[in-house]
């Protein structure tokens, strides 16, 4: 069985994601879309939140599973016996920071190909740091996420916004 995965953020998966999750997901038998924990940054979600709004987005999917790690990617695809690592590439700026983890992870896992797919030319410009200015400004979501999970963005950046208030 050819199992891949899709690493990230996801804070919170965006229609750039979604369309990189659609077309991986049609070239191997099973696609794990993996939310990697990064204890330092502090996100708008939670990693718990996060695999919770990947699940509905990505609920049509038969043959995507999504998890949340907080190990080394090589070693968590060793674990799950995944032999490829797919990663978007929205521009030249991805790249050398990409390619440079590709080879790390190769080092670390002999077995472990990365493999990138060019972003479609619809959503080059978007990251999940545009979706939360976005939200901030109070901009229609439906452009930038899945409608599944347009109510949960809204909502959390009002909470946020409000925290914010008070406090300042
Ligand atoms: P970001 O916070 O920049 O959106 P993530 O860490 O969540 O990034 O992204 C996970 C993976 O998805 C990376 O391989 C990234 O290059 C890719 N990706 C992010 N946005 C897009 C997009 N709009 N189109 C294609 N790939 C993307």
């Amino acid at each position: 069985m050819s199992i891949a995965i899709y690493p990230g953020s996801f804070d919170p998966v965006t229609l750039g994601h979604l369309n990189i999750i659609k077309r991986a997901s049609a070239c191997f038998d099973k696609l794990i879309v993996c939310v990697m924990v990064n204890s330092k940054k502090h996100g708008m979600f939670t990693p718990e939140e996060r695999v919770e709004l990947l699940r509905r987005s990505t609920a049509r999917f038969q043959n995507v599973e999504v998890d949340f790690s907080n190990e080394l990617l090589a070693a968590y695809a060793k674990r799950r016996r995944a032999h490829v690592v797919v990663k978007g590439l929205r521009a030249v700026s991805d790249f050398e920071q990409e390619v440079q983890m590709a080879v790390i992870n190769r080092k670390l896992n002999p077995r472990l190909e990365t493999m990138f797919l060019a972003s479609s030319e619809k959503y080059t410009y978007l990251s999940s740091t545009i979706v939360k200015e976005m939200a901030r400004y109070g901009a229609d979501l439906a452009d930038f996420v899945p409608r599944e999970i347009v109510d949960a963005v809204n909502q959390r950046m009002r909470e946020l916004e409000g925290t914010e208030g008070k406090e300042g």
